[in-house]
Formats: structure tokens, C-alpha cells, sequence
């Protein structure tokens, strides 16, 4: 009987157009803690108490040590397998796309160019206020920071994360960009927990568009049965497995 990987392999052989929707599990090899599994606290401090806006107007320098605190570490990350084999499939298929929960920029460290930051990205910066004057965004790689919290360079007010916190929207074009992409022929979900919601029901909407959908995840979650395969294992490991029978 085949094995779960290459069931997999053969439906991503027939493929052209692939797209993965990725949470915190894909980064755990490269040593970014997720934030439900070990090392995904600080201070005692759970994410939802720190990634709201309410949060960051009440101690905006608390806010910012934990986001100076994660910048400094994901800056000392590599790019892992998982990382690796997402990349060469941007090359492979025909049409790919890589929607991740994910802020760390480690994707495009490893060479994926068609990334949609459903989350935003750990490394921009925007105006807390929305000044005028100031770009939607910019990039800031600096970390730690000097001084916290930082400071917009054209008003002089708050500068914030680029990341988008519990009770904000998601970036419309973002959106529309990632439903498009769930029109495909096989539709991956890795390493997230699919408990953050609407990037959780995106895999299920790819699946009622007609795509194979898949999960690799060490643990089941709440739609491991809802998905046309589950494999129980490691991004890392499994996408190395699945991109050498690819490669055979
Ligand atoms: P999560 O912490 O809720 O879940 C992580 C999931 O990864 C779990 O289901 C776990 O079983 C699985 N996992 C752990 N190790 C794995 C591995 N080696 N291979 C495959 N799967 C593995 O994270 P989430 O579902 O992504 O959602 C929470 C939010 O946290 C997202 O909005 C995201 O923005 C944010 N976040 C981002 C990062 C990052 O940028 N790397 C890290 C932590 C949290």
C-alpha cells in the first residue's frame, strides 16, 4: 500500500499549481517557538496579551520588548529543510504560492519569491498614528533597538510592529491575493495549529474549490479530518521526504 508521503508526491507529480498555507511549526526546525508549543511564552506573558492593539496603547514598551526580544532571536535563525524544498517548489510548479502566518521572513531568506504575509512581517515598521507623512511601512532590521520603543522618523511618534494583532484585519489585497490561490490542484497546510482564524478555513475553501488538500503537522488538529490526507510528522522531514521522491 503506498505511504502517506507518496500518496502525496504522486498528487504534487499531476500538479501544476500548488499552494501551501503555513503557520509557526515551519520556522520550529530554524528555533522560532511557536506560540503554543515550549518556549512560546515570555515573561510569563501569553501572545494574546501582548499582539493587540489595546495592549500596546496600555505599555507600549512592554509591547515593544517582546517584539525587540523576538526580532533578536529570529535574526540568529537560518532557513531550515522545510524552508528549502518550499523554494525549490516556487521553481518547480507552474503557478506556486506560499501563504504563511508566519513574520519571521525566513521564506524569502530561502529563496521564495511568491510569499503573501497573511500576518505582516516582523521586520516592518509603520506609524502607530498613521502620520501623514510616513509610508504605509518601511523595513527596519535593526535589533535589538537602541532605544524602545521606536520612533516614527516623520513624526516622531510611536512606531509600531508590521504585524497584524488579534481583533485587526487582514490586508484586503493580501486577502484577495491568497483566495485566488486556493484555486489549485493541491492545497498543503503545515505546521499550524489552524486555530487562528480566517487563515485556518482558507485549506477548506481550497478543498471545496476541487484542490487535494493535505496537512503536515506532528500533532492532529482540529481539521486533520476534514483534509484529504494527514501526515503525522516534522515539516522539515516530511518535505525533504516528499521532495526527494519528487526529484527521483
Ligand atoms: P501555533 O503556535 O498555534 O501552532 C504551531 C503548530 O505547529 C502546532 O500545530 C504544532 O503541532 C506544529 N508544529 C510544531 N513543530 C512542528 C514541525 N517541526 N513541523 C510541523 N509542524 C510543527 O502557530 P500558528 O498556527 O502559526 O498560529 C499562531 C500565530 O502565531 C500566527 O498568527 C503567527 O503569525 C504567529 N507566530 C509566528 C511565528 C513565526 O513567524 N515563526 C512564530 C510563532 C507565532
Amino acid at each position: 500500500m503506498d505511504s502517506p508521503v507518496s500518496d502525496l508526491a504522486g498528487q504534487l507529480r499531476a500538479a501544476r499549481r500548488v499552494t501551501v498555507i503555513a503557520g509557526a511549526g515551519l520556522s520550529a526546525a530554524s528555533g522560532v517557538p511557536t506560540f503554543r508549543g515550549p518556549g512560546g511564552l515570555w515573561r510569563d506573558f501569553r501572545p494574546e496579551e501582548l499582539a493587540t492593539a489595546e495592549a500596546f496603547e496600555r505599555n507600549p514598551r512592554l509591547v515593544w520588548e517582546w517584539y525587540d526580544w523576538r526580532r533578536q532571536l529570529i535574526s540568529a535563525c537560518r532557513p531550515n529543510r522545510a524552508h528549502e524544498v518550499l523554494a525549490a517548489w516556487n521553481r518547480r510548479f507552474a503557478r506556486f504560492a506560499l501563504v504563511t502566518q508566519n513574520v519571521d521572513g525566513l521564506d524569502e531568506r530561502a529563496g521564495t519569491t511568491n510569499v503573501l504575509r497573511f500576518h505582516g512581517s516582523i521586520w516592518e515598521l509603520s506609524c502607530f498614528k498613521r502620520c501623514e507623512k510616513a509610508p504605509e511601512s518601511w523595513r527596519d532590521d535593526t535589533a535589538p533597538f537602541p532605544e524602545l520603543p521606536p520612533r516614527c522618523p516623520h513624526c516622531g511618534g510611536l512606531a509600531r510592529p508590521g504585524v497584524v494583532w488579534f481583533g485587526e484585519a487582514i490586508d484586503p489585497g493580501i486577502l484577495q491575493a491568497s483566495r485566488e490561490a486556493l484555486a489549485c490542484d493541491v492545497c498543503l497546510v503545515v505546521g499550524t495549529s489552524a486555530v487562528v482564524y480566517p487563515a485556518a478555513g482558507l485549506v477548506l475553501e481550497a478543498a471545496r474549490l476541487g484542490a487535494f488538500t493535505a496537512e503536515i503537522n506532528p500533532e492532529p488538529t482540529e481539521i486533520s479530518g476534514e483534509l484529504d490526507l494527514a501526515i503525522a510528522g516534522k515539516a522539515e522531514d516530511v518535505l525533504d521526504e516528499v521532495e526527494r521522491l519528487l526529484s527521483l
